[in-house]
């Protein structure tokens, strides 16, 4: 596995950054992204190094296509193959429908559902030469089920929903599998501004009575990047504690 390379957008922080820790983990090279000037870039390359992975970090704005193309033109050139796509990158920006303006639905859009497609067309095109390759795509409860205040964010994530089965049937042929992974509720930067009675309602929702883990999320990401899971495909893996 050691010369395997994986990808990992939004790896700054959060879900994505315990993604990059636990793939390097199993042996892959990480490449960490996220946005250009985030300092959580740096950190997470080093905190691979120094459980022993390699990691490299590059910037890249996932919802901007020159950005994209040169973040896979650098891992080109400095590791020649991408194994494992983790499309993780997103925002949400909640509100209701008659406040959304037209940017914020433009902008949640081009970060979840148009840069997941940058970056998978760019990715896409090693792992045909390859043979092999596995896209895991982070979509939502919220687009599976939709949830109030959040029709652009639960539009993004359906729509990626939409993509990664119809990427799974394009090169599923090809050695190529392409999955979803839809968290519930996780205890990261993007939650912990929800307001106690927000909190207490979604946890009222969750057999499990907690909040999930990065590291939760990030174990179903190991395995549909490991060669247990070749016959997996086009698959939405909820990973929400039962959420209802
Ligand atoms: P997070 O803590 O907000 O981390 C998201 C990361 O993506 C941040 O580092 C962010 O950078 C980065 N990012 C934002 N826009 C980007 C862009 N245009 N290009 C590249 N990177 C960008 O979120 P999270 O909770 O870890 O969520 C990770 C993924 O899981 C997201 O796709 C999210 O929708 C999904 N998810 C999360 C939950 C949950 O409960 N946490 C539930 C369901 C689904 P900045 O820090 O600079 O903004």
């Amino acid at each position: 596995m050691s010369d395997r390379v994986a990808v990992v957008t939004g790896s700054a922080r959060g879900i994505g950054r315990a993604v990059a820790l636990r793939l390097a983990a199993d042996g892959f090279r990480v490449v960490v992204s996220d946005l250009p000037g985030s300092e959580g870039i740096a950190l997470v390359v080093e905190d691979i190094r120094v459980a022993g992975g390699t990691a490299l970090g590059v910037a890249a704005d996932v919802s901007d296509p020159e950005e994209v193309k040169t973040l896979f033109e650098r891992v080109g050139a400095e590791w020649g193959r991408v194994d494992v796509l983790v499309n993780n990158a997103g925002i949400a920006r909640d509100n209701l429908l008659v406040r959304i303006s037209d940017a914020e639905w433009a902008q949640t859009i081009a970060v979840n559902l148009t840069g997941t497609f940058l970056c998978t067309r760019q990715a896409i095109r090693f792992m045909m030469k390859q043979k092999n390759g596995r896209i895991i795509n982070l979509s939502s409860v919220v687009g599976l089920y939709g949830n109030a205040g959040q029709s652009h964010y639960a539009a993004s994530k359906a729509g990626v929903v939409g993509f990664t089965r119809s990427v799974a049937k394009e090169y599923g042929g090809r050695g190529i599998t392409a999955n979803v992974v839809a968290p519930g509720y996780i205890a990261t930067a993007m939650t912990e501004g929800f307001s106690e009675e927000a909190q207490r309602q979604l946890l009222q929702q969750i057999p499990a009575g907690r909040a999930g883990t990065p590291e939760e999320v990030a174990a179903v990401v190991s395995f549909l990047a490991s060669a247990d899971a070749a016959y997996v495909n086009g698959q939405v893996i909820a990973v929400d504690g039962g959420m209802k």
